[in-house]
């Protein structure tokens, strides 16, 4: 017998979870609030131009060998590896840093400024490496039934590494180098995980380790959008639905259970069993109206940082620059402390610059260069105006061309600038946080907002704020984690 599977929302776990369900005999049919799908993983195109809009690279690309694996097809796209992984500018500096995954030749980038860098490194991230192993399978890749079943299996986890949740990931950058350059660039992953490395503990620097030696970072042949493409391909040849510019709005229970949704038009989309790719913790409040979400509970939670981004054509080829670039300052600790809450002025932020055509050329019309900028800002909750946006750009295109010595502002012939308030807009991110649910100690594992709902037997979530958290190769293994409990409960129907 078929069961029906809706899901609501098309990024990438949405998609991931649909494929395996299809996989496993489910009939799945998604509605999709944006007018196509990826999510966050999308792509804009505008005058003549393509651009990736937000994730440009990823780690851990095995999960998505293991979800092709799983689903019985052949990979339906071509990973790119970076090496080096990227550059970064440090303000006032007439040189930038190459960040290659050989430990000699990254040792050899940094010889005037810290001395022994390559015994040090050996050093970090053996021990960063141990703490992977060492909780990948037992804490990251795990359902948790309760908080109990969570702190229990934390128990599992060698005793050795818990004091690293005590102390900062800046402190461990302290213990382990010396210049303030190699220690801010080994930092900058905690913002990927929605904090500063001042309050992010050491355990995190594991993602040292997996940028560093595990798998490294990744990048997409023909573009990320790719990704989407080959699965929805996958899909369409499964006959699953795909529905857009249906954005749903409110529930209707029978006897405990979720008999339909229904949208914005007021059109009723019913099934036997529901996913949730929507923001797992805001969706709980704004559509099931639960009281543990409400928005002053919400809004007391921890959220990543939300995105300004700017999307340039160019005229003509960049010059001087390597795909992938972090422009920074010196004023880091400062910096850090006072962004989440909109306590410094945005004039002179710190950013990260794609150069998307060098990777992908037909992204570009011949002999120019489609340029994609990210730079963290402070979500709706501290910042609500953007009426300064394009401000906001102006001065950042400004000081990459000074810093570069490329006039970007002189080349442009095409500008987007994507504020907070559009990125809330087209996928519903609360607040215009970027990757969703932060990642502090006590919004992970058990303490997350679970993947099957507390109330309702039929309905589960999956993606970013739900487990494990955020990032491409997460919301593929929170895909995984959803159809495992999907499985339990309802069984394997081919
Ligand atoms: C600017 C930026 C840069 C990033 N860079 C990277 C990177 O380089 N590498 C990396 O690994 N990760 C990166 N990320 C994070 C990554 O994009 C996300 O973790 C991942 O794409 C989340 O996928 P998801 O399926 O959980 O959610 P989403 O992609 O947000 O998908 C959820 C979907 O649900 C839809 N939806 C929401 N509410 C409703 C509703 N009520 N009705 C119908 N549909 C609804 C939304 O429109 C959306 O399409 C970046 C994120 C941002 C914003």
């Amino acid at each position: 017998m078929n069961k029906k599977v809706l899901i609501i929302g098309t990024g990438l776990a949405g998609l991931s979870t649909a494929l395996r369900l299809t996989t496993d005999g489910y009939e799945v049919e998604m509605v999709e609030k944006y007018h196509r799908p990826g999510g966050r993983l999308n792509l804009l195109e505008k005058d003549g131009f393509k651009f990736d809009m937000a994730p440009t690279f990823f780690s851990m690309s095995y999960e998505f060998k293991e979800l092709a694996d799983y689903c019985k097809i052949k990979m339906p796209f071509e990973f790119v590896e970076l090496d080096p992984l990227y550059s970064v500018h440090f303000e006032g500096d007439d040189r930038s840093y190459l960040i290659h995954k050989n430990l000699k030749k990254l040792a050899e980038e940094f010889k005037k400024i810290e001395p022994d860098l390559e015994k040090k490194l050996e050093r970090f991230l053996k021990s960063a490496g141990e703490i992977f192993h060492d909780t990948e399978n037992i804490v990251i890749k795990q359902n948790f039934d309760s908080l109990l079943g969570y702190l229990l299996q934390l128990t599992r986890v060698p005793i050795k590494h818990a004091p690293k949740m005590f102390y900062s990931m800046w402190r461990e950058m302290e213990k382990n180098f010396d210049s303030f350059e190699v220690k801010v660039i080994f930092s900058l992953v905690g913002f990927f995980l929605g904090a500063t490395p001042f309050d992010t503990p050491a355990v995190y620097s594991m993602l040292n380790y997996t940028e560093l030696v595990h798998d490294g970072y990744h990048n997409v042949k023909g573009g990320m959008y790719k990704i989407v493409e080959g699965l929805v391909k996958e899909l369409e040849q499964r006959n699953v639905k795909m529905h857009y510019g249906v954005e749903i709005e409110r529930f209707e229970k029978t006897n405990g259970q979720i008999s339909a949704f229904y949208d914005q038009t007021g059109k009723k989309w019913a099934a036997d069993l529901f996913v949730v790719n929507a923001d797992a913790a805001s969706f709980r409040g704004q559509i099931l109206q639960r009281k543990k979400y409400a928005p002053k509970k919400l809004d007391q939670k921890k959220w990543t940082l939300a995105p300004l981004t700017i999307y340039l054509g160019l005229d003509t080829k960049v010059t001087n620059m390597y795909h992938h670039n972090y422009f920074l300052r010196r004023n880091f600790k400062e910096y850090a402390g006072k962004i989440f809450k909109n306590t410094i002025k945005l004039d002179k932020p710190y950013y990260y610059v794609n150069i998307q055509s060098m990777h992908n050329p037909a992204y570009a019309p011949e002999g120019k260069e489609s340029v994609f900028i990210l730079c963290p800002v402070p979500d709706l909750r501290y910042k609500a105006n953007w009426d300064d946006a394009d401000e906001i750009a102006d001065a950042i295109i400004a000081d990459m061309g000074e810093r570069t010595g490329f006039d970007f502002a002189g080349h442009t012939e095409s500008r987007s600038v994507y504020s907070p308030k559009d990125w809330e807009s087209a996928f519903n991110l609360y607040q215009g946080s970027g990757l969703g649910l932060a990642h502090d100690l006590n919004q992970v594992g058990g303490f997350r907002p679970s993947n099957k709902d507390e109330e309702y037997k039929n309905l589960y979530y999956a993606g970013a704020s739900t487990v494990p958290g955020t990032g491409l190769p997460m919301t593929v293994i929170s895909s995984r984690l959803v159809t495992q409990r999907i499985l339990k409960d309802h069984g394997t129907l081919s």
